[in-house]
């Protein structure tokens, strides 16, 4: 059923057959996967139907930005969709590390501390918390502590140790995406236990939920599990691949307002902040979610399958169930990942010409590659892959707008990696 790639791209039968098994191996995981993106789309509809949107809610505002009704309306539709009592929904979310950034300075304060319990946070955040660099205006810069629950060396949570540890702290972080650590992910369900185990030793903890990468992967989100804050980016899956750019924070109403002030100013809060013309992408981006999270992961698993055949580690494989749209692929060379991200650059719609090579990027001690031919810069909604110059050479894939082309991508990247192996030979 692939065969007719050929003629559109330099794919070789032998492995157009090869992707005909996988196919057809992983046609069972992609019916969970439409279910799961059937529920997720009618949760959206209902909520666009219950909010009663209209055209007025697509235009925007200038200015101070009052009553502007697309973006107040926008917060309750997210907050419906998410399970959340209240969002704060804004396209001046430069990142999801500027969102995380809003939401930790919201809701904490000198003398509080604040436990990871599912050990490292993302990278971005060590300086934010302040674990790297000093004077910049950390938290730690603001008198807020810091301690650190790992998970167990099977990637579990360590349920006595957070127990412990929570004991008197302001705020519980959770890290659901495995980020570009080498742990597993988290499901919304060992999220809720471990909410669970939270609640039991320390009531008052408000818990924060680091949703990056994790929005639509499931039928639920943390907030329906107990989460008390979910931060997550409108450049990876929340905005389907439409929002040009934003973040949004969700839950608790009295800390989510305590956001809006954190973002703005005090007094001010979430009543000001002009929508410019970005209702209209941030309401269709999350309209599309649903499903462009659908195709993303489609792409990912028949990644996993794929490289699981052709010899390489994965991880998650095929089969396993997903909370997020990450694949870690163990390439095992220098010559491999550069090949992987030219194949993945070829088969992207924008900048397919260009090859990527690694380079030392600022803040990392190794060269790091990076294939990203997206519309919008730095979406990792959109097929893209990186992975630092390092034992075990691997890369982190995600993404895919739609799945026919994220399987081009893949095969692409697969065929680049076959003629290194040849090369290295
Ligand atoms: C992407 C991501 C972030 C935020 O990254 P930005 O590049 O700032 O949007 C934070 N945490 C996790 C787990 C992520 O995957």
């Amino acid at each position: 059923m692939n065969q007719y790639l050929s003629q559109l791209f330099p794919l070789s039968p032998e492995l157009l057959t090869l992707a005909d098994q996988c196919e057809e191996k992983i046609a069972p995981v992609f019916a969970r996967i439409d279910d799961i993106a059937a529920y997720n789309e009618a949760k959206v509809l209902a909520a666009f139907n219950r909010h009663k949107i209209s055209a007025a809610h697509l235009t925007g505002t200038n200015g101070y930005g009052y009553d502007d009704l697309g973006r107040d309306t926008l917060d309750q539709v997210f907050a419906d969709v998410l399970g959340a009592e209240d969002a704060l929904v804004r396209h001046t979310f430069v990142s999801g590390t500027h969102a995380l950034t809003v939401a930790l300075f919201g809701v904490l304060r000198t003398g509080d501390r604040m436990v990871a319990v599912t050990g490292a946070p993302y990278d971005t955040l060590e300086e934010v918390i302040g674990l790297r660099g000093e004077g910049n205006g950390s938290l730690r810069d603001f008198g807020v502590s810091y301690d650190q629950v790992d998970l167990l060396p099977d990637g579990s949570p360590d349920y006595e140790a957070i127990k412990k540890a929570v004991k008197g702290a302001k705020l519980a972080h959770i890290q659901r995406s495995r980020g570009y650590a080498t742990r597993p992910s988290l499901s919304v369900g060992t999220i809720g236990a471990i909410i669970s185990a939270i609640r039991e030793a320390s009531p008052e903890t408000i818990v924060f939920v680091d949703n990056c990468y994790g929005e639509f992967v499931e039928k639920q989100e943390p907030t329906a599990v107990g989460a008390d804050l979910i931060v997550g980016s409108l450049i990876k899956n929340a905005g389907g691949g439409i929002a040009e750019t934003g973040g949004y924070i969700a839950g608790r109403h009295d800390l989510v307002e305590l956001c809006g002030y954190r973002l703005t100013s005090p007094g001010i809060g979430r009543e000001a902040g002009c929508s410019l013309n970005q209702n209209r992408p941030m309401y269709m981006g999350l309209f599309y979610a649903p499903s462009v999270v659908a195709s993303a992961i489609k792409t990912s698993v028949f990644a996993s399958a794929l490289f699981e055949q052709l010899g390489y580690d994965v991880s998650p494989r095929y089969d396993e169930p997903r909370t997020d749209l990450i694949l870690q692929l163990t390439l095992g060379s220098r010559e491999k990942m550069c090949a992987f991200c030219t194949g993945i650059q070829h088969g992207s719609p924008i900048d397919s010409h260009v090859t990527p090579v690694p380079w030392a990027m600022p803040g990392y001690n190794d060269e790091v590659i990076m294939a990203a031919g997206a519309f919008t810069l730095g979406a990792s909604i959109e097929l893209s892959a990186d992975g630092p110059m390092r034992e075990p050479y691997a890369v982190w894939m995600q993404g895919g707008l739609t799945w026919n082309t994220g399987k081009i991508g893949v095969l692409l990247a697969a065929e680049e990696c076959g003629k290194a192996e040849k090369r290295e030979a």
